[in-house]
């Protein structure tokens, strides 16, 4: 299967900026890469934490910005007024399946629980073949050991089949990640959801 042309990606990550530097500058560093591929970004519209970085370094290095933000949230996480689109939706619900609609493939950087059910639900749905779409983690400062240690922990366990896993790419460095994506071949679909679908 050839790989598909990636037009912009959806990044979840923190709305606080987390404890180290590093967090907001690997946010910045990302930003930078996707706007010199010329990928949009798509992500919660916020313009605090890691998100607002995000977002400010992807416009500063001429690229595009897309955020999609629920109403109810909108002075709580204090909307990016500046991006090239801000998609105002009704519930996290509708947040989530905007931004899943938008993207072309999914990058997890350090967050918080909404980064985590964000990530989850859109492996959850490559894993049931729902999408053919990427989906990666950045490991920035070894955030993400400790999750990556459980996953392997799910595999020994037999609750998380080992090709389902793989689907989740890791990287640490934000250009390695986004060239993975731009190549990246979707595995085949799992023949079990081919028979239930026929
Ligand atoms: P956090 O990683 O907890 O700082 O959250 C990162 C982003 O995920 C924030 O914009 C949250 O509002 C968002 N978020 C949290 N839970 C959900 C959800 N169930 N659906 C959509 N977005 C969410």
């Amino acid at each position: 299967m050839s790989s598909q042309a990636v037009r912009s990606i959806c990044v979840f990550c923190g709305s606080s900026p987390g404890a180290l530097p590093d967090y907001i500058e690997s946010a910045q560093a990302l930003g930078g890469v996707l706007a010199q591929h010329g990928i949009g970004l798509v992500y919660g519209g916020a313009s605090v934490g890691v998100m607002g970085a995000l977002a400010d370094a992807v416009l500063a290095a001429g690229g595009k910005a897309v955020g999609v933000i629920p109403r109810a949230l909108w002075e709580r996480e204090v909307a990016h007024t500046g991006l090239t689109e801000l998609h105002v939706v009704e519930s996290m619900h509708q947040r989530k399946s905007r931004m899943a609609e938008l993207a072309d493939g999914f990058i997890a950087l350090p967050g918080g629980i909404g980064t985590m059910e964000e990530l989850f639900e859109v492996w959850t749905w490559a894993q049931l073949g729902m999408h053919r779409k990427p989906c990666g983690l950045l490991d920035v400062a070894g955030y993400y050991e400790p999750l990556i240690t459980f996953l392997d922990h799910m595999v020994q366990q037999q609750f998380l089949r080992e090709p389902h896993r793989s689907f989740l790419l890791l990287d640490q460095d934000p250009q390695a990640l986004v060239e993975r994506f731009e190549h990246y071949s979707a595995p085949p679909v799992p023949q079990w959801i081919d028979r239930a679908q026929t």
